[in-house]
């Protein structure tokens, strides 16, 4: 499944959620969850500042969608994020059984401007979504969003 218009609106909107959070002293992520009839039903962004480091908006639509969805509509939904699931929210993501994952820019992306900016290394092992839940169909980068992401991380972490 290639990347459509209807995909770049959610994305969008998953980039403005992490803008949100950097603005309000978070992370800059933001995920979308989108079911099948292409009605948004849930979205969040990253609300680490207050000592919680899980707290990752693809976690939250995780448990979410396993309180609110019942497994076919897990698995007919498209989860849209500004940044790729780490592990724990991928892992998350297939154990709740939700389907497609679009993301903006890749975890890769992300590892390699940290090393730029001379940014240590998070905790987690950064690992590309489809090495941690290998049945989940997973399309990104998104070079549309790439720029804008870059520049909510370089300001992240210009402001330590
Ligand atoms: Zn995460």
């Amino acid at each position: 499944m290639a990347i459509i218009a209807t995909d770049l609106i959610h994305l969008r909107r998953a980039v403005d959620l992490a803008r949100e959070a950097l603005d309000d002293g978070d992370e800059p992520y933001g995920s979308v969850l989108v079911d099948a009839s292409g009605a948004v039903r849930f979205e969040d962004r990253n609300r680490v500042k207050d000592g919680d480091e899980t707290r990752h908006p693809e976690l939250e639509i995780a448990r979410w969608s396993a309180a609110h969805l019942t497994p076919d509509e897990r698995a007919a939904a498209t989860v849209y994020t500004s940044g790729e699931h780490c592990p724990m929210c991928a892992a998350a993501h297939a154990w709740v059984g939700l389907g497609r994952i679009v993301y903006a820019t890749s975890a890769r992306q992300g590892a390699t401007w940290r090393a730029e900016w001379g940014v240590p290394a998070g905790p987690v092992a950064v690992l590309p979504i489809t090495a941690v839940a290998p049945g989940t169909p997973v399309e990104g980068p998104v070079p549309e969003l790439v720029e804008e992401v870059r520049e909510l991380q370089r300001r992240r972490f210009s402001r330590r």
